[in-house]
């Protein structure tokens, strides 16, 4: 079943034999998608693949986000996209495409299950069994970054409501489905407290739903930490998109090897499945890279087009092959390394077998895509300005920017405070606090104050030639500040 990119077919496929988008990616991806589409194949899985070419031919082309409108065709039109990994070529101007094609399609749960497989591959967790369930579209990967000063950079990190109810009711469906008993929730909201405290509010909201599942929080560093030392006592975790990125490496690691792990990209009506690794240039072409990470995300994918039958068999005639003692170099097996293809015919040959001693796999007769109910809107809260931060970029020291500030502002706003990346400098600073050249000057409104009163103390302070680089509204929601205090305020 090798793919040819040049042969997009126009079918449309059928329930019994859908159509699905595969790519073979950069790298050592033609040659771990050779292997995982013989694997899937010879395990009875019925798709008809319809290739597409994304990656690095297509950055050098010039569409800088690597991927052509005749693929998104593709894709839209299939649903399903088993894709190989690709690589993101050196340099500025390249937009990541797993980024692009999560966030357009729609693919807010990212799915990676870490499992040891001891005592046949090395780990020194062998009980370690944990599904990580990340956001996949917010947070500090909405890529919304600005220089704003000389020396201060910043990126926007977003978290929404309904980002939130997706990712963490999915959560607990996939634990309800997958027969898991607990959801552990891992942000760091002792110190983000409107952002990741939304994301444990809503955890709490939603953890109320299932009795059956018991729910918990941690603290991602304190729970990373746990996690690398003691893998064991999670089941499913569930956390924004940078947290879930870093700990599911972590994981898939100290679970044995990148190599074996496996990603579902969920959405409402699209899913994109793929290893976890990337397109490893530096052993490409060798025939030593370890197709098992996209083979077991093709048993993911089985799952998702309701063929329960096949993922079962595939995954236990994988799980069989690793308890023979087989595996490509990096899984350092018992018996000689095998090559990628040699590997994946052991597999092949084992199609019909269980592993003796690892759980079998068994995925239900009747599994299908989890879905979710979509969040409901909620009205609309009663929104008050009550002030406004105005970021000012300014070479000199605290308290004469007070002293300008103070003598350019209009009658709707009193300066109150100013901070330095965060800490109070104004008044009654500390000598010993580092400033950089970027200061939030904050303005609390003397009675009911608007967007056209900003925009005066704006037009003030700039005739006054100061440098306001950036504004934030300080608002009250239904009477609820939404903003945070200043360090030391
Ligand atoms: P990488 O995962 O490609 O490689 C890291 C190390 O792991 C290398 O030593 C590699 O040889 C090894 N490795 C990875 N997969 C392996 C496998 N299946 N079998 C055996 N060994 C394996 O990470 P990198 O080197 O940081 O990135 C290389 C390229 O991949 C970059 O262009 C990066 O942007 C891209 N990338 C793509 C994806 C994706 O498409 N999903 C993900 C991550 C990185």
């Amino acid at each position: 079943m090798t793919v040819n990119p040049n042969d997009i077919s126009e079918a449309q496929g059928s329930v019994e034999t859908p159509l699905i988008t595969v790519a073979s990616g950069d790298g050592i991806g033609p040659e771990i998608m050779d292997a995982a589409l013989k694997v899937l194949e010879a395990g009875g899985a019925r798709f008809q693949a319809e290739p597409i070419e994304i990656g690095e031919k297509v950055y050098l082309s010039g569409i800088s986000a690597g991927i052509t409108p005749e693929a998104w065709d593709s894709l839209r039109r299939t649903r399903v996209f088993f894709k190989a990994p690709i690589t993101t070529p050196q340099g500025g101007g390249y937009k990541s495409l797993n980024v692009t094609v999560r966030k357009s399609l729609g693919l807010f749960a990212n799915v990676r299950p870490c499992a040891a497989y001891a005592p046949y591959i090395a780990t020194k967790h062998p009980d370690m069994d944990v599904v990580i369930v990340r956001e996949n579209e917010e947070d500090l990967y909405a890529g919304i970054e600005h220089r704003q000063t000389d020396e201060v950079y910043q990126c926007l990190k977003l978290i929404s409501r309904p980002g939130c109810e997706k990712i963490v009711r999915y959560a607990f469906e996939y634990a309800r489905a997958y027969g898991r008993k607990k959801v552990t929730c891992m942000v760091k909201d002792n110190i983000m407290k409107l952002t990741d405290g939304l994301f444990a509010k809503v955890f709490d909201e939603i953890s109320a739903e299932y009795s059956d599942i018991a729910a918990e929080h941690y603290i991602i560093d304190i729970g990373t930490a746990r996690l690398a030392d003691a893998p064991e006592r999670f089941d499913v975790i569930v956390t924004p998109n940078l947290y879930g990125d870093i700990i599911s490496d972590v994981a898939a690691e100290v679970a044995g090897s990148v190599g074996l792990g496996a990603s579902a990209n969920i959405g409402a009506s699209c899913a994109m499945f793929e290893a976890i690794h990337g397109s490893a240039p530096d052993i490409a072409g060798k025939n030593i890279a370890n197709p098992s990470g996209l083979i077991l995300a093709g048993v993911m994918m089985l799952v998702h087009l309701g063929q329960s039958e096949a993922a079962s068999r595939i995954h236990n005639a994988w799980l069989k092959t690793v308890e023979d003692g087989f595996g490509t170099g990096d899984m350092k097996p018992t018996e000689q390394p095998l090559g990628t293809k040699e590997f994946a015919q052991a597999v092949v040959e084992r199609m019909g077998q269980h592993p003796a001693t690892l759980p079998k796999a068994n995925y239900a007769a009747d599994a299908k895509p989890i879905t979710i109910q979509q969040p409901e809107r909620k009205a609309p809260a009663v929104k008050e300005m009550v002030g406004v931060d105005v970021f000012v970029q300014h070479a000199g020291a605290a308290d004469a920017l007070a002293e300008a500030l103070q003598a350019a502002s209009n009658e709707a706003f009193e300066l109150v405070l100013i901070t330095n990346r965060g800490v109070k400098v104004w008044p009654e600073g500390l000598p010993e606090t580092f400033c950089t050249d970027h200061w939030r000057c904050r303005f609390h409104a003397t009675g009911k104050a608007g967007i056209l009163d900003v925009a005066d103390l704006l037009g003030k302070l700039g005739t006054a030639g100061i440098d306001a680089i950036k504004t934030e509204n300080l608002y009250t929601f239904d009477g609820e500040r939404g903003y945070s205090l200043g360090q030391g305020q």
